[in-house]
């Protein structure tokens, strides 16, 4: 099974993705973990994306596609993935198609996860807050004055891209404001129905 999940920052997409992984068994391949691995690394991509992360802003598209076009090629993204933040712009969405048309595969299903804007920002702070609580290292970004440029950034950039699968008739919409366990099932009907 190949899988978008879409939303806006403080979603879910990631606490979805990881039970998605566990159901599935298919990696999940986030975009953000990827890059922040990089700047951790210190390598040249995360030395070029630090600051624009920092910032709230949108990495470059040629970076993020080709991080992901290395991903899939790995051993365990044969039987499928589920992307986490990617695609981000409408250039990246159609990388991913040219990206899978090459190698004779196709994306099965995009699930945007609906969530109130006033509800994020306190997802984030908390995000932040269980962060610091279990002695993990807190993101930069996750603080209510980057995290209102990152909204910025989804609406103008992210945003049209149900647009774009919707009239490729692959876009699903589940509510993101229900618990967590509520999501999921909706997900889990949503992709039984799109297996049928
Ligand atoms: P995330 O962990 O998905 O919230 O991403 C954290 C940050 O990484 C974003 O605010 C961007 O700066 C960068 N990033 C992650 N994924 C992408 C992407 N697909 N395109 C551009 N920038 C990205």
């Amino acid at each position: 099974m190949r899988l978008i999940l879409l939303g806006p920052p403080g979603a879910g997409k990631g606490t979805q993705a990881q039970r998605l992984v566990e159901e599935y068994g298919i990696p999940q391949l986030s975009t953000g973990d990827m890059l922040r691995a990089a700047v951790q690394a210190g390598t040249e991509v995360g030395k070029r994306a630090k600051a624009v992360m920092d910032a709230g802003e949108l990495v470059s598209d040629a970076i993020v596609n080709a991080i992901v076009a290395e991903r899939i090629d790995q051993p365990d993204c044969a039987k499928g993935f589920i992307l986490d933040g990617y695609p981000r712009t409408l250039v990246q969405a159609d990388a991913v198609e040219a990206m899978l048309a090459e190698r004779g595969i196709a994306l099965d299903t995009v699930i945007e996860l609906v969530v109130d804007d006033k509800a994020l920002v306190g997802r984030i702070v908390k995000r932040a807050e269980d962060a610091k609580a279990a002695g993990q290292p807190v993101r930069k970004d996750d603080n209510p004055e980057v995290f209102e440029e990152r909204l910025r950034e989804y609406y103008k950039k992210t945003a049209p891209l149900t647009g774009y699968y919707y009239a490729k008739g692959k876009l699903k919409t589940v509510d993101g404001m229900a618990s967590i366990d509520a999501v999921t099932a909706e997900i889990s009907k949503v992709l039984a129905a799109a297996a049928k």
